[in-house]
């Protein structure tokens, strides 16, 4: 099967944006997952040139309209990269090829007898560089603009598109899937009941020369739409191009929805008319708002996409775009739902399993991978479930269905987080006699994670590639020979790398602030109670980054108390070297008077929490041996508040 998905051209009249941003990741996933799963593939972007409002932003700049075009093309051609986005085409309707095309399809349809050469009287607006009809107007007023249109008389080229309106409803019905989602299709089929008028496709020189001069009439350049739908064919190399031939008959675009009625009434017409079959599917997504306000350049709240990948990089902004919008849906973008999108499902979720898992392995199988041994209930589940997720995941992908792909893999995300809990392979590792109990576990939960790692290739590029190269798997990866079950070789080594997400503080996301429980050796605990932090031992590696984060200081412990009603608990006073009160959870194996004087090591920078009605500002290390506590000691004095590194 070959496949190609565009996106539409983005007028170069506005910098890149979120909303370009999104249209594009999304056509940047499909063509990876089409990829994945074993399609050819071509994946076109780029940007269009012409028009009323491309030469009056460029006299405003004081530049030519090719000097202007050029600088703003290339903006929206570096703005890809740095998201991971890699189309196979970036082009421009200003390029000679394209040029020829336009007025060789403009001929071709003239010659037939579809373009006709009429007077029109009508209501114009600059804004949309189009007419609009009077049903369109609210009060009077364009309504994506909110000004009045201006009457104009002119003698203008016309495309017979009229002609072609029952053809265009019967299409519609007959391919349920040609424009989705669904309520844009019905929105179409409701516009197509009216008697569509003829598409007037030029505008005279005296107005406007920057565009593409018709080929039979000097006196007039192509109408906008007209030059910029045609796009979609000159990237293939149409009419004779290698490409054209295999990949037309795959085309989809995806457009946000204010491009909707030239995308599927204009277009499907023209390429009626040319004697060529329609693309496949057009997909329409909503608006981004910014905190549920418009996204506009006079209310100062345009996103651009080189500030996401400077503050969370490609990966996080993709999976948080995919993952936040449902298809076809107006949504509300926040940085502070992204950061916690990139807290919790990613370095939470996601990252935590990954790093838990491999440094398990790294520990109790020596790196490698184990061999598995007869499967139990629990690890059958974590095995069917893994495979319901590629199936399902598949079906969501091929739908443009994006967020819920993504809800099935953090699904079973989820069920391997606690499979580990339940599993416990930190407990069988101390036992001999279960060492092939841990071998199969460990093994689930490697093969969980190599599905894993498959479908996030198309959503995470690099993100997949890290946790391929950690999983010792080459390539790309293939949804077709790689999904099925059992596929990593034991014995074969894994690596260990860094953690996957940085964990983003919220006043300052673009710097890594302390997990919560960071530094915490296997013989030392903490000897103050925190509410809520029962959880299970971290398994995962910490950088030195975030090591320096813990401020850890030399206390003198100058009093000491025990705290009414509590069994555990002491009050101690220390001096690091102001004075602070910690509350820790002692009691069971030092008393007060046996404290004073001693110096321990203490965490200073813990947030402060109240225990018994006390606010403790610290904790005191200790080591943990069975039930017993004993508490850091220093081997000889040293002047209270000193830096412990
Ligand atoms: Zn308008």
């Amino acid at each position: 099967m070959s496949f190609y998905v565009t996106t539409p051209i983005f007028y170069v009249n506005a910098q890149p944006h979120l909303g370009h941003a999104y249209t594009t990741i999304i056509a940047d996933t499909i063509s990876r997952f089409k990829i994945l799963s074993g399609e050819k593939v071509r994946f076109q972007t780029g940007t269009d040139e012409h028009g009323d409002k491309i030469a009056e932003a460029a006299s405003k700049a004081g530049e030519t309209p090719q000097e202007y075009v050029d600088r703003i093309s290339d903006l929206f051609r570096e703005a890809w990269p740095p998201l991971s986005i890699r189309p196979d085409r970036f082009i421009r309707t200003t390029d000679p090829a394209h040029i020829r095309t336009v007025q060789e399809i403009l001929q071709k349809v003239h010659a037939q007898g579809d373009i006709y050469f009429s007077e029109y009287s009508g209501l114009y607006c600059k804004g949309c560089e189009r007419f609009l009809t009077e049903k369109e107007l609210v009060d009077g007023n364009c309504p994506d603009h909110l000004t009045p249109p201006s009457p104009i008389t002119e003698q203008n080229y016309f495309f017979r598109m009229s002609k072609y309106q029952t053809w265009l409803i019967d299409h519609i019905q007959a391919n349920p899937d040609f424009i989705t989602p669904e309520r844009y299709r019905n929105e179409v089929l409701s516009f197509l009941k009216e008697p569509l008028e003829d598409l007037c496709i030029s505008r005279p020189t005296s107005r406007l020369t920057w565009g593409i001069p018709l080929p039979f009439d000097d006196k007039f350049v192509t109408y906008v739409w007209f030059d910029a739908l045609i796009n979609y064919l000159t990237g293939l190399g149409y009419p004779d191009g290698a490409d054209f031939a295999e990949f037309w008959s795959g085309a989809e675009h995806v457009i946000a929805k204010d491009i909707l009625k030239p995308h599927a009434i204009y277009w499907p017409t023209i390429l009626r008319s040319l004697g060529l079959p329609p693309f496949r599917r057009l997909h329409v997504h909503g608006y981004w708002n910014i905190n549920d306000t418009k996204m506009s350049k006079s209310l100062g709240n345009v996103v651009r996409p080189a500030e996401l990948v400077e503050k969370f990089g490609a990966d996080a902004t993709r999976y948080f775009l995919l993952r936040e919008m449902t298809f076809g849906l107006d949504s509300s973008f926040s940085y502070e739902a992204l950061l916690t999108r990139q807290n919790t499902d990613l370095a939470n979720d996601l990252g935590n399993l990954f790093s838990r898992s491999l440094t398990m392995v790294n520990n109790f199988c020596a790196g490698r991978v184990p061999q598995p041994g007869e499967p139990e209930t629990a690890d059958s589940e974590m095995r069917a479930a893994a495979l319901a997720m590629l199936v399902e995941y598949r079906e969501q992908m091929e739908n443009f269905a994006f967020s819920r792909a993504l809800q099935a893999v953090w699904k079973v995300i989820g069920l391997a987080n606690k499979y580990i809990v339940t599993n416990a392979p930190w407990e069988l590792a101390k036992l001999p006699e279960k060492q092939e109990r841990l071998a199969t576990v460990l093994y689930t939960l490697l093969e969980t994670l190599r599905l894993i790692t498959l479908t996030m290739h198309p959503i995470m590029p690099e993100t997949a590639g890290k946790m391929s190269g950690s999983l010792g798997l080459s390539g790309n990866g293939d949804l077709r020979s790689q999904g099925e079950w059992g596929l990593i070789t034991p014995g074969s080594a894994i690596n260990l790398g860094p953690p996957l997400f940085p964990r983003l503080d919220h006043k300052k996301p673009n710097q890594p602030a302390p997990p919560p429980t960071a530094k915490k050796e296997k013989k030392t605990t903490r000897t103050q109670d925190k509410p809520g932090s029962a959880a299970a031992p971290d398994q995962g590696l910490i950088s030195f980054e975030q090591f320096q984060q813990l401020d850890l200081r030399v206390a003198e412990i100058v009093a000491a108390e025990k705290v009414a009603k509590s069994d555990r608990l002491l009050k101690l006073t220390v001096k690091a070297p102001g004075e602070r009160t910690i509350v820790a959870g002692i009691a069971e194996h030092y008393q007060p008077e046996d404290l004073v004087g001693r110096q321990v090591i203490i965490v200073a920078n813990l947030k402060p929490a109240k225990l018994m009605g006390i606010t403790s500002q610290g904790m005191v290390l200790a080591a943990k041996e069975g039930d017993r506590l004993v508490v850091t000691g220093l081997s000889g004095p040293v002047t209270p508040g000193s830096k412990v590194a």
